[in-house]
């Protein structure tokens, strides 16, 4: 079987960008959305063109800027709000129109105050118009895992109907347990999209720490794009996070048979560039991108990698983008992690030389926790004059 081709949407610059901390500048909206196509991205969501002037501005600074991906715009199921996604967009390249609305009950009832006639009414409607306006149209039910599912096959339905391309059924709310998701594509799947070319988008959040765990269960089950961003930034707890997903993919290909256009190199860097732009930087122990993502402290992990980096590594340091190896010496390092250190520093020791030299390592590393470099250079005494090598 033919591996299926993915298509990675990413809304660190709408979804990412509208929660507490994540503002950007203009400027800074263009280099990211530069550096995302760099990465590969496919589509790049830009922003919600009516919900400001900034995010106005920024989808269509995007569209001049973009050359290979798609630049999207959000716009609820409304005709301003459509309307105003179109303008934004004018320039691009290739164009698509993301509009949405709510479905499930507790929306209908308690935020909308509309019965589920006038939303599907609504639904039509808004995609029709976005299709004048732009080269694709997506639409999203919103809050879509928590709706009745024949009406959300119902409405999914009339979207296709009246020009979507794209249906999106995200877990607004993150609540989904991988495996109920996976039900929920599924029956998408089979009851909506049927033989049709219509392309099923997963959008999970990390509520429960389980956005990206749903977005793969949501891939076994059918889905073909997945919407991200880097570093998992977005609503409350974030979005699926676009590194885990595309490293979960290339590591473990033989159960996700999936190809992408992402340049895995360019993760860390671009986790860095969002880093700069935002008030916070990521988690130290965050997979993939975290500082001590690959960073082995205890002594027979040391041993391990240095051995064979497989020993501990089921990716390497290199493949998403991070310079070398960081390891970091701490009091359970042992004595090869050491001479290792010493001689990527460009020293090398006789073996009595480094048993005195460990013995003074492990008591400055039990009054320290982490030994830098500097603190190794300062540990070699001036007694070993022979001790530098080229
Ligand atoms: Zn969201």
């Amino acid at each position: 079987m033919q591996n299926e081709k993915i298509t990675i949407f990413d809304t660190t610059l709408r979804d990412g960008e509208q929660s507490p901390g994540c503002s950007m500048y203009l400027d800074e909206k263009v280099e990211m959305a530069r550096q995302l196509e760099r990465l590969g991205v496919d589509v790049i969501e830009a922003g919600f063109p009516i919900a400001s002037e900034g995010d106005f501005a920024a989808v269509k600074a995007v569209s001049s800027e973009v050359t290979n991906a798609t630049v999207a715009a959000l716009g609820r199921a409304m005709e301003a709000d459509v309307a105003k996604a179109g303008e934004a967009l004018e320039k691009a390249r290739h164009s698509r129109i993301h509009t949405f609305i709510a479905t499930s009950d507790i929306h209908l009832e308690y935020k909308l105050k509309k019965t589920r006639n006038e939303v599907f009414e609504m639904t039509r409607r808004a995609v029709k118009q976005a299709s004048g306006l732009a080269d694709e149209v997506e639409f999203s039910a919103e809050d879509a895992t928590r709706t009745d599912i024949d009406f959300l096959c119902e409405i999914l339905d009339a979207a296709v109907d009246s020009g979507a391309s794209v249906l999106n059924i995200p877990d607004t709310v993150g609540y989904m347990l991988p495996n109920e998701y996976a039900a929920v594509i599924a029956s998408v799947k089979e009851r909506v999209v049927r033989d049709r070319d219509v392309t099923i988008s997963v959008h999970c959040h990390n509520d429960l720490g389980l956005a990206v765990a749903g977005t793969l269960a949501a891939l076994e089950a059918g889905a073909r794009q997945v919407e991200c961003t880097i570093n998992g930034i977005g609503e409350r707890a974030g979005n699926a996070a676009l590194e885990e997903v595309i490293m979960a993919v290339n590591v473990r290909s033989e159960k996700l048979p999936f190809i992408h256009n992402i340049d895995a190199t360019l993760l860390y860097p671009t986790s860095q560039l969002l880093s700069s732009f935002i008030s916070f930087g990521v988690q130290p122990n965050k997979a993939i991108v975290g500082r001590n993502a690959f960073a082995h402290e205890a002594g027979i992990h040391q041993h391990g990698v240095l051995s064979n980096p497989l020993c501990y590594e089921i990716m390497t340091p290199e493949s998403v983008g991070v310079p070398q190896n960081d390891i970091v010496l701490g009091k359970h390092s042992g004595r090869h992690a050491l001479v290792s250190r010493l001689q990527s520093l460009g020293y090398k020791f006789e073996a009595d030389e480094v048993s005195e030299l460990y013995q003074r390592f492990s008591a400055l590393a039990d009054k320290k926790k982490n030994i830098y470099d500097q603190d190794l250079l300062a540990l070699i005494p001036q007694t070993m004059p022979t001790a530098i090598a080229a």
